[in-house]
């Protein structure tokens, strides 16, 4: 793989189980150094991509390329230049972080001294010095997120894979592993992300390809996603409910938006609209709100949110697609075909490969 090769192709990839399609012909490139988000609600195929793409699944058709190799015809030379980390990872709990991330040195034949030098670097680095020497069942969700990303760049990957790194935390733990995954994308690792939060896609990727029913239904970055749904919105919440409708058509007008174009919400006592000129149509509002006697409790300009941009582009929102498929799960885990070239367990779930 050259400098200006892409870290991840993948063409046309199908996987079926049981006759109902999990990929139908996913399409993804991924250019060096760069983080990459697949968003997608539950059953999106996003897992199955990341598995695939990490040699751990056969695909029954199309090609993917990870750091230069074929998955299927070369996958010792991808495990060799990837990192995987799972949703769920294999860190021993009765073993101290250190001892974790030492263990996983050895595993990978780095011997005592380089894999004890290559512990306290990793536990330095994601702010975990301090506590390297607790039981990790004593780790807050964070920190234990933060030892799982560790774990699985011991062996500096070129390519790290994370499948819904933050599910399950709280906001604080959230916010710690995307520091962490920001200060490593910084050192020129490839990240291809997986994810069901927009916002998680937002703040981290470069770009963000948006799968439903196993295939990429929108491919761009946040800004480019969010401008297929037609620009910044401006919001006007009234101090008195019962201008809600006067409300509506003078910030139509002010917005320069069309009747169809504005939306309210009477519980929230809101007035919507999407703008073109965010400065002249924040502006015009406000003068035009208050030639009215339109009092208003607050007024803010906002790009749309990636829910907005999920809901435009699937016709429902992102929980609806995990409610359709909690309601349909037919998953069966003792099928998984990985037996044909998995790895280790601690590759399998957690480790670095
Ligand atoms: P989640 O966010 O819930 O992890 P996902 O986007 O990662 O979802 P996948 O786990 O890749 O989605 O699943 C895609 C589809 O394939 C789903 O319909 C799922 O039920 C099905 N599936 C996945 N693994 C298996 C399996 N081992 N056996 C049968 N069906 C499976």
């Amino acid at each position: 793989m050259t400098g200006s090769d892409p870290a991840i192709v993948v063409e046309g990839l199908r996987k079926t189980y049981g006759g109902k399609p999990a990929l139908a012909g996913l399409d993804l490139t991924v250019p060096q150094g760069t983080v990459h988000a697949v968003l997608g609600p539950n059953g999106a195929g996003k897992t199955t991509c990341v598995r695939i793409l990490a040699t751990l699944l056969r695909p029954d058709g199309g090609r993917a390329e990870v750091a230069g190799y074929d998955v299927r015809r070369h996958p010792d030379q991808v495990r060799y230049r990837i990192g995987l980390l799972g949703q769920y990872a294999a860190v021993d709990e009765e073993l101290s972080g250190r001892q974790n991330l030492e263990m996983f040195g050895r595993l990978y034949h780095l011997g005592a001294r380089r894999a004890g030098a290559r512990a306290d670097e990793l536990l330095e680095r994601f702010g975990l010095t301090g506590t390297g020497h607790k039981a990790v069942g004593q780790y807050s969700g964070g920190m234990r997120r933060r030892l799982d990303l560790a774990a699985s760049l011991i062996m500096r990957p070129q390519v790290l894979f994370l499948d819904e790194p933050t599910t399950g935390l709280d906001p604080r733990g959230r916010t710690e592993v995307w520091n962490a995954v920001r200060s490593l994308v910084g050192g020129g690792t490839t990240v291809l992300l997986t994810t069901q939060y927009l916002e998680e896609a937002d703040q981290l990727a470069d770009r963000i390809c948006v799968v439903d029913h196993g295939r990429v239904i929108a491919d761009g970055t946040a800004d480019q996603l969010k401008a297929r749904i037609g620009g910044d919105r401006i919001e006007v919440v009234l101090r008195d409910g019962g201008q809600l409708d006067a409300a509506a058509s003078v910030v139509g007008l002010a917005a320069g938006a069309a009747e169809d174009e504005v939306e309210t919400d009477a519980d929230r006592r809101r007035v919507a609209a999407r703008v073109e000129n965010r400065v002249a149509a924040l502006t015009e509002t406000v003068r035009a709100l208050a030639a009215a006697g339109i009092e208003a409790e607050d007024i803010v300009l906002r790009r749309p949110t990636l829910d907005e941009v999920f809901l435009h582009l699937t016709g429902r929102s992102a929980a609806d697609g995990a409610a359709e498929e909690t309601a349909d799960d037919t998953k069966d885990h003792s099928k998984d075909d990985a037996t044909d070239h998995t790895t280790d367990h601690t590759t399998k779930e957690g480790a670095g490969v």
